[in-house]
C-alpha cells in the first residue's frame, strides 16, 4: 500500500466500520489517515505506519462509519399533503381527495407556482435534517414539474442546493413522473415531449446524473419506459427506474436490460426480475418509508436477491404524497422491521450499494483507501445501535471531503 508519508488530519480513537463489500469488517481501535479530501490509509492503530499529520482527532470510543448516501429523493418540491393525510385519516377516498385537485397534481400545481428560491429554501430547510443524520450524499429528483420550463427549474433548484450545502448532491431528471394535466391521460404525448425535448436540453445543460421513469398502470408503461430509457441512452445517461410498487409489470427487467444503475421499490418484483437484475449489475432499492405510510401488505423479494446476489440499497423516498420522511436511520430500521433485512444489510443499503446505485461505489460508500473521506463518528458501541433507536436524533460528527463539517446549515 502506498501512502503519503505527511497527511493534513489522522482520526483515531473509536472502531472503523468499513463496510468494505458490503460487509461490517470491523476495525478495533482504528486510525483513518485524510490527504487532500480522500482517505490515504486505514487500520489498526498497532499498524499506523510513520505518517505525521497537520491534524490529530482524537475520538474517545465510539464508532465510524461511511458518511450515509440517500440515493432516492424527491426532496424538492412546493406545499406539502398535510391536510390530505389527514383528510385521508378522516376517512376519504382517493378519489374524493383528487376530485378536490389533491394527489401528485396539487404538488405539481404549487412547484409550478414557486420560485427557484421558495423551492431552495423549503429544500435546504428538509435537507438538513438528513444532514444532521450522517447524510454525506443525497440524490434529488425532479417530476413535479411535469413542463420543460418547470422540470428544468426544479432541476436547477438540485443542482444549487450541492452548491449550497455541504453535501454531495446528485440529480435525477423524473419527468417521466406522472402525466401532465395538461395532457388529459395522453401518456405518450408527454413522452414524445420528454424524450425530443426536454432530455435534450437537460443534457446540453448537464442539469442532471441519471434519468429516471415510473412505471405503472397509473403512470408510464413499460414501451413508453423503453422509449425514455432509449432517448436517455442516446444522450449518455444512466437510467433507474420506479418499478413493482403497486403491480407486476416486469419494469425491473426492462431497466435491467438498459444496464440501470437501480430499480426502486421492488415490492412486486418477481424470481425473474431479481435475476436480471443481478445480471445487470442493478441495484434493489427498498423504500420502507412507501411501504408502510401506505400500509402495504406485499413485501419485496428480500430471499430472491440475497439468492441472486442482487445489492440492497435502503433510501427515504422523501417526497409529500407517499413518504414525508426526514430520517434514513428511521428508514433503516424498517428496512428491518418491516423487511426483513439484517442490520448489516441495511447498513450497506445506506453506505456502499447506495453508492452503486449512484454509480459511485468507486470513489464512495465504504471506509477504503482512494475513496472520498465521507465518514461519521457516532458514540454508540455497535453498528446495530444506529439501526435499533427508533426516533429522537443520534449525536453525531461528521467528516465532509476530510474536513469536521459545521452542523449549522
Ligand atoms: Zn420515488
Amino acid at each position: 500500500m502506498t501512502y503519503p508519508r505527511a497527511c493534513d488530519s489522522l482520526w483515531s480513537g473509536a472502531t472503523l466500520v468499513t463496510m468494505k463489500d458490503g460487509l461490517y469488517h470491523l476495525i478495533e481501535d482504528g486510525v483513518i489517515a485524510v490527504h487532500q479530501g480522500k482517505i490515504v490509509w486505514l487500520g489498526a492503530r498497532a499498524q499506523l505506519p510513520e505518517i505525521t499529520a497537520a491534524e490529530h482527532h482524537h475520538f474517545d470510543g465510539g464508532i465510524v462509519t461511511p458518511g450515509f448516501i440517500d440515493c432516492h429523493t424527491h426532496l424538492v418540491f412546493g406545499g406539502d399533503r398535510s391536510a390530505e393525510f389527514e383528510m385521508r385519516l378522516n376517512g376519504m377516498s382517493y378519489a374524493e381527495i383528487a376530485a378536490q385537485g389533491g394527489g401528485i397534481i396539487s404538488t405539481v400545481r404549487h412547484t409550478r407556482e414557486a420560485d427557484e428560491n421558495e423551492l431552495l429554501n423549503s429544500a435546504h430547510q428538509r435537507l438538513q435534517h438528513l444532514l444532521k443524520e450522517g447524510v454525506t450524499t443525497v440524490e434529488i429528483k425532479s417530476g413535479y414539474g411535469l413542463d420543460i420550463d418547470n422540470e428544468i427549474k426544479m432541476l436547477r433548484v438540485i443542482r444549487q442546493l450541492g452548491e449550497t450545502l455541504p453535501v454531495e448532491v446528485y440529480a435525477t431528471c423524473l419527468a417521466a413522473h406522472a402525466i401532465p394535466p395538461e395532457f388529459s391521460g395522453d401518456g405518450d404525448k408527454w413522452v414524445d415531449v420528454v424524450c425530443e425535448q426536454l432530455l435534450p436540453r437537460v443534457a446540453q445543460e448537464k442539469l442532471a446524473d441519471a434519468v429516471d421513469a415510473f412505471c405503472e398502470h397509473l403512470a408510464f408503461s413499460p414501451a413508453q419506459t423503453e422509449k425514455v430509457f432509449a432517448a436517455a441512452r442516446g444522450l449518455g445517461l444512466p437510467v433507474k427506474l420506479h418499478a413493482e410498487q403497486l403491480s407486476a409489470l416486469a419494469g425491473s427487467s426492462l431497466a435491467a436490460r438498459f444496464q440501470a444503475l437501480s430499480a426502486d421499490h421492488l415490492e412486486y418484483a418477481t424470481n425473474a426480475d431479481a435475476q436480471a437484475m443481478a445480471a445487470a449489475n442493478t441495484v434493489a432499492v427498498l423504500l420502507p418509508g412507501a411501504f408502510y405510510l401506505l400500509r402495504e401488505k406485499q413485501q419485496p423479494p428480500v430471499a430472491a436477491f440475497r439468492e441472486h446476489g442482487v445489492p440492497m440499497a435502503v433510501a427515504s423516498d422523501a417526497n409529500p404524497g407517499t413518504s414525508p420522511v426526514l430520517s434514513l436511520r428511521l428508514m433503516l430500521n424498517m428496512a428491518c422491521t418491516l423487511f426483513g433485512l439484517t442490520p448489516e444489510e441495511a447498513l450497506a443499503g445506506v453506505t456502499l450499494h447506495a453508492a452503486q446505485a449512484l454509480g459511485i461505489r468507486e470513489s464512495h460508500g465504504s471506509l477504503e483507501c482512494g475513496k472520498v473521506a465521507n465518514f461519521v463518528h457516532w458514540p454508540v458501541a455497535r453498528p446495530a445501535e444506529l439501526v435499533y433507536w427508533l426516533g429522537g436524533q443520534l449525536p453525531c460528527t461528521v467528516i465532509y471531503q476530510g474536513e469536521k463539517r459545521d452542523s449549522t446549515f
